[in-house]
């Protein structure tokens, strides 16, 4: 389970985050949306530690800065970075031995196979094209079975057929108990998928709901209403 309890950020005077709490239950999918501005970056590096905050993240109870938190958590940022001199297998491999676990080919064959990068896993870091950047950073992300798996705008740069495969592998991990929070602008694409909406404004939460709990609206047409009336919805969480 993810929690975000009372977390606030300042840029210099700039208030970015204003006290956001909010938490996703394992075996669900919160999508984070909100205008641009709105604090999701800033609340998403927060929580994989990127950022300094003030306030308290806990990933299964663990302070989201311990070892043991890291250990659970994986995250695929909007921008993917590679090593330029790793192949494609040696990126996942090597997030493998970073994780603790050991090397398990047949696992990382299925998700090569999974992301058509088998045919493409010597190539180097730096030959990588940004969609098959983004979709070593989803394999990197599943191969050490995380219990929370936060994504930035993952669809961004993928193919059909790596949004098919995605969108399929986000509910096999919801269907497996995880913990899932998808950060996105592209709601068409998460319409099917999401549990938890969390919309975020002006660094504020406005509304942290389930599905039943908001109806059974498209995820764009709640997104604009809510908004419009600046209503707040759901559970308040501290
Ligand atoms: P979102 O991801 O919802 O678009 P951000 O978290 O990127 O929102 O930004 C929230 C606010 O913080 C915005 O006002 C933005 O201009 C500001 N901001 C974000 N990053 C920085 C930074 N590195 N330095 C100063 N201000 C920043």
């Amino acid at each position: 389970m993810l929690k975000v309890s009372n977390l606030s950020k300042y840029y210099r005077d700039v208030k970015a985050v204003d006290g956001a709490s909010f938490f996703v239950n394992n075996g669900e999918v919160a999508v984070l949306v909100g205008p641009n501005g709105a604090g999701k970056s800033t609340t998403i590096q927060s929580i994989v530690g990127i950022l300094r905050f003030d306030g308290k993240v806990t990933i299964d109870d663990h302070d989201n800065r311990s070892l043991a938190a890291k250990q659970l958590l994986a995250y695929v940022p909007e921008i993917p970075s590679m090593y330029p001199l790793l192949t494609v297998r040696e990126h996942i491999e090597f997030m493998s031995l970073a994780y603790g676990f050991d090397i398990d080919n047949d696992k990382i064959d299925a998700l090569l196979h999974r992301f058509e990068l088998f045919d493409k896993q010597d190539k180097l870091g730096n030959e990588l094209s940004k969609g098959m950047m983004q979709k070593v950073s989803i394999c990197c992300s599943l191969v050490v079975d995380p219990e929370v798996i936060i994504l930035d705008e993952p669809m961004v740069g993928l193919d059909p057929t790596a949004i098919k495969e995605l969108k399929q592998l986000i509910l096999e991990l919801k269907n497996d108990n995880k913990c899932i929070l998808i950060s996105t602008h592209m709601m068409e694409m998460v319409d099917s998928l999401w549990d938890r909406l969390i919309l975020m404004k002006e660094g504020k939460i406005l509304s942290n709901a389930t599905k039943a709990e908001v109806g059974d609206q498209d995820l764009e047409a709640l997104f604009f209403d809510l908004l419009k009336d600046d209503e707040t919805v759901g559970v308040e969480y501290e």
